[in-house]
Order: C-alpha cells, then structure tokens, then sequence
C-alpha cells in the first residue's frame, strides 16, 4: 500500500453555519470558523475537515498558530498520498508545456492554492527550478515534493527561496538555499525570442518577473521608433529591451545598481548598446519630481506598496503620487502602463487612485486596456485573493 501523509486521527469540526465557505470550494479555512479539532495532531499534519454534523468537506493542512487555519488540498475524500501530488504537479505542468513553453522558457510552473498545491510555488528558468515555499505543510512535505519535481521534470537544479512576508504566520523561517543539484550564477531564459539574464540566488523574488511577460511584450508591441521610453522601477530592464528592440530610446531607473548593471548585460545579450541609453540609480519619487525632460512612453511598475492590509490608504497614496507625476510631465497622446502588484489594491480601488491623480494632475486621460498576469499565474475561481498584478493603460491626452 502507498505511503499516505494523512493524520486519519484527527479532524476539524467546523462550527455550525460556518461550511459555506468550504462549500463553495474556497481553500482557506480560518480560525474563526473552526469549532473544535478532535484528536492529536501536529501542526502541518493533513487532517478532515468536517462540517458541525460531521459531513465531510475538505482534506488539508492544519495550522492554528496561522490565520489560515486549514489549507485545502481537496474537496475530496481521496487518498493524500505520492500519487496524489504526483497528479497535482503532472497537471499543473502539463498546462505550461502545451501553451507556454513555446513562447518561453522561464515560467511559474506551480502556482499555489491555484495549481491546488497550497503554500508551493515553482518557478522554472530554463533547467532550473525555484522552489518557495509558504506553508508549514508544504514545509514538512518539502523532501516529497522536490523527488517528484525531479521526477516529472528533470532538472539539473533546485533552488529554495523561500522569503516572504507571510513565513512567520506560518512559523517558518526564511530559506535561501541549493535543494538540488547546481545552480549557476546566472541562468539565460528567452521569451517571445527576447533574451534574458536571471540571477535567482541574489535577484528579487525569484529572480525575474515572470508575470508581466505578456505585458513586456505589450509594450513592445506599441511603441513607435524613436519614442522617449521611461521605464520605472525597471529592475534587470524587462521592460526596457522590449521597447528598445522596437526602437525606443530608453532611460531605466531604479534604486538597485546591480539591477541596472544586469539591465545593461540584458541590453548587450540582444544585440542591443547600452551606450545608447540610460541607466539611472535613483529612488523614482525623486526621480520624477526632478525630471525636466519629457517621455510619451512611460512604464510605473512599483514593488508592491500594500503588503498588509492596513497600509491600504499609505500604500495608495505612494502609488497616487507616482501617477500624478507621470500623467503630469507625460508628453501630449503619451502611453503609460501603470502596475500595481499589491494584492490589497483592488481594481476598482486602483482605478479610483489613477482616477485623482489624472484630477490633480488636470490632463485627459482615457484607459485603453487592463491586463493581469499570464496562464502561468492561473486564478482559482473559488479563490479571487490568487489575483494580485493589475495593470491599466492609459492614454495621456
Ligand atoms: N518591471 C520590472 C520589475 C520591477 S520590481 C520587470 O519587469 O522586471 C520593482 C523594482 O523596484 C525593484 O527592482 C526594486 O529595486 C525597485 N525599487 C523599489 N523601490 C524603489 C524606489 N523607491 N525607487 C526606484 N526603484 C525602486
């Protein structure tokens, strides 16, 4: 018989009225809904997960020193075990090979609650993967999942980065560190035929920004030779090389000069000269109150502003006043694509901040497109909270 990862010991009991949630297949059970666990258990054990007249609901991970009390693996009284898992990652990889690896070589291949593998993100750069890990029981699961990573895709590394805000919910510390094989210092990836250094041992996050890969290539796609591009808070330039390989002239500011000296490498590995350009470390605040000179093409993709959710209004007014500045100075019939990667930002939160500062500002401003992130970064429909990146283009007039 298979090895399962299941604690049958114990369960969750849910409180009366309090099922709804689970009903409608949302993967996070929270502590206020949770009447009682029968039985012993640790923390990061699989458990059941029983409505308050002891239907089963749900199978997953418990963990009551966390706001999300119990993490959904499913909505089925199915065996959680290798082949379970097994299934889950074959599934989630599956999707990419069909319709993503031909455009690129560099993509989230597991994405979470919304691959149904809660607390795991993977991150594939070309042989390479990245592994994050955000749950207590995909942290005790962790030597599991790296043999069936190794298994379904044969990479010839593994990577922990495991860094976000949200460990020390969950009670783990930050990780960084080889799982697997080597990893070299710096990894190319090409998509959409563009070429891209990554460093995922140093860089942010990952590495590189996979979830504005399509919005990169929207980019590209609109400007016109010879335009004034600015690209804020560029990071290694993705945006940058796509607009210069359609002409642009390009100044990409940043406050990370390692970032920027990989920008310029990304400049050199397309064929393109740096020397043609500019690459400016600066805080972007400053950067766009000083600026005299004025662009028709400017790119705002900030590191998220709102990490909790009761920085909402600061984080808001951080992302107004970048706005304000750019629909300000912008050429007259100027692009921008203004990002938020805040996941408490909101769409309609974020159009109404665009909204005051185009007031402020007294320009005309249409909206020509709203854009989040790619199939790679798929969103759960029961689970809206795996959207985060929204981006509008606007038309300065
Ligand atoms: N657009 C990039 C990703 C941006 S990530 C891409 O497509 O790859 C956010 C970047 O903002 C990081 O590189 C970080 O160094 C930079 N940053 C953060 N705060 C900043 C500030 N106040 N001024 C300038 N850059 C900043």
């Amino acid at each position: 018989m298979m090895e399962t990862f299941e604690n049958v010991a114990a369960r969750i009991i849910l409180k009366k009225g309090r099922a709804k949630s689970v009903n409608n297949f949302h993967p996070w059970v929270f502590s206020g809904a949770v009447e009682r666990v029968e039985g012993e258990f640790e923390p990061g054990d699989i458990v059941r997960i029983h409505s308050f007249d002891d239907q089963f609901q749900a199978k997953g991970f418990i963990n009551p020193r966390s706001k999300i009390f119990a993490r959904v693996l499913s909505f089925e009284d199915v065996p959680i075990d290798r082949d379970f898992f097994r299934h889950r990652i074959r599934r989630a990889l599956a999707f990419r090979e069909k319709y993503l690896a031909r455009f690129s070589n560099g993509y989230r291949l597991i994405n979470s609650d919304a691959d149904g593998l809660s607390g795991l993100i993977v991150d594939r750069y070309q042989h390479y993967l990245v592994v994050q890990i955000s749950s207590l029981g995909m942290y005790r699961l962790k030597s599991v999942m790296i043999e069936l990573l190794k298994e379904l895709v044969a990479p010839e590394g593994i990577l922990e980065r495991s860094e976000s805000v949200s460990l020390e919910d969950e009670g783990l510390q930050p990780v960084r560190e080889v799982l697997w094989g080597t990893i070299p210092d710096r990894i190319q990836i090409e998509e959409h035929g563009v070429k891209f250094w990554v460093d995922v041992v140093h860089g942010q996050k990952t590495g590189f920004f996979l979830d504005q890969r399509e919005n990169r290539l929207r980019v590209g796609k609109l400007v016109q030779p010879g335009v004034e591009l600015l690209n804020c808070f560029s990071y290694t330039g993705g945006f940058s090389v796509y607009a210069a390989l359609n002409g642009a002239r390009t100044v990409s500011v940043d406050i990370s000069e390692g970032a920027l000296e990989l920008a310029r490498e990304n400049f050199r590995l397309n064929g393109l000269r740096p020397e043609e350009h500019e690459f400016v470390v600066a805080d972007v605040f400053d950067y766009l109150r000083e600026m005299s000179r004025n662009f028709s093409f400017i790119i705002l993709d900030p590191p998220a502003f709102i990490k909790k959710k009761r920085h909402i209004q600061k984080g808001a007014r951080g992302y107004k006043d970048i706005n304000r500045l750019a629909i300000q100075k912008i050429l007259p019939d100027g692009l921008i694509l203004s990002c938020s990667c805040s996941h408490y930002m909101e769409w309609d939160l974020f159009q109404k901040v665009l909204f005051s500062a185009a007031r402020d500002a007294e320009r005309d401003v249409q909206i020509l497109g709203k854009y989040s992130h790619p199939a790679d970064h798929p969103i759960d429909i029961y689970h809206p909270e795996s959207e985060y990146l929204k981006a509008f283009l606007l038309r300065v007039i």
